[in-house]
């Protein structure tokens, strides 16, 4: 990935999740962790190489079909939350639902049963301003998983919370891999990555760890990122995988 100026935030970066993972993309300031976010959860088109989600390619997708695969496929949490102020937590997460084209009544009922799974069925009138910063994750947290997204995209979702909070939050984090949600969660904190079953280092825009608890190779890829070289030269990456994959990305300088 190369931004406007010369910058070459990502190369030659190869990774495969398949469903049901917890992965942490863990690395410092400016080591390249937004830019693969972007990527990843196709707020960006990489300069060279392809991006699939859910089978699709999306380089394939205009702008208005890429936004509604993104809306189906992802869902996104925000280290600052980006909850609206004006609206209760319940409204938070039904609009989110808008953009996926869930319809009217079932957006309520979507979002009331997320806000359950994520123990916050008693607050579900509140404000933002009237939760604390736990809960507003928590809500945030529900919006990403209540259109059931292939995999949810955590941005330093604790960054902004103190440490016992922050624990509460990932053990959230934890429960919902363990009931299946997919989820690749960005942090510069190794004792965060290292808590996770997965890891995966970035470096100068280099991918240069990637250490796995889970031995046997679960069955569909929910993303798959390589050089677009091992692509064009038949690469190794997709071909292993039976099973429809759900995402995929290939990025390369
Ligand atoms: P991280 O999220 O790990 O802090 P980033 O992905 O934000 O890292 O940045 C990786 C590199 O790309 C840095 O050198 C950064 O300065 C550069 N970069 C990020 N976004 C842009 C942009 N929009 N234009 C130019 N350079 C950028």
């Amino acid at each position: 990935m190369v931004y406007p100026g010369g910058v070459t935030a990502l190369a030659d970066v190869s990774l495969d999740v398949a469903a049901g993972e917890l992965v942490a993309v863990v690395g410092p300031s400016g080591s390249g962790k937004s830019t693969l976010l972007n990527i990843i959860g196709t707020l960006d088109r990489p300069t060279s190489g392809t991006v699939h989600i859910a089978g699709q390619d999306v380089a394939t997708l205009g702008d208005r079909r890429l936004s509604a695969l993104r809306a189906r496929e992802i869902g996104f949490v925000f280290q600052q939350f980006h909850l609206a102020d004006g609206l209760s937590a319940v409204d938070n997460v039904a609009t989110g639902l808008l953009y996926a084209g869930v319809p009217r009544r079932q957006r309520r009922e979507h979002a009331l049963r997320a806000l359950a799974r994520v123990g916050l069925a008693h607050r579900t009138g509140h404000r933002p301003g009237q939760l604390s910063g736990g809960e507003k994750q928590r809500v945030a947290i529900a919006r990403a998983l209540a259109n059931r997204p292939s995999l949810v995209l955590a941005d330093e979702p604790t960054g902004a919370l103190d440490t016992a909070t922050g624990q509460s939050v990932l053990r959230l984090l934890r429960r919902l891999h363990e009931e299946g949600t997919t989820i690749v969660l960005i942090t510069h904190d190794r004792g965060i990555a290292a808590s996770l079953p997965r890891q995966i280092e970035i470096r100068d825009g280099r991918l240069i760890r990637d250490d796995t608890q889970s031995s046997p190779v679960p069955a569909r890829a929910v993303l798959s990122v390589s050089p677009a070289r091992a692509v064009e030269s038949g690469g190794p990456a997709r071909a292993v995988h039976s099973g429809a994959p759900v995402g995929d990305v290939v990025s390369d300088r």
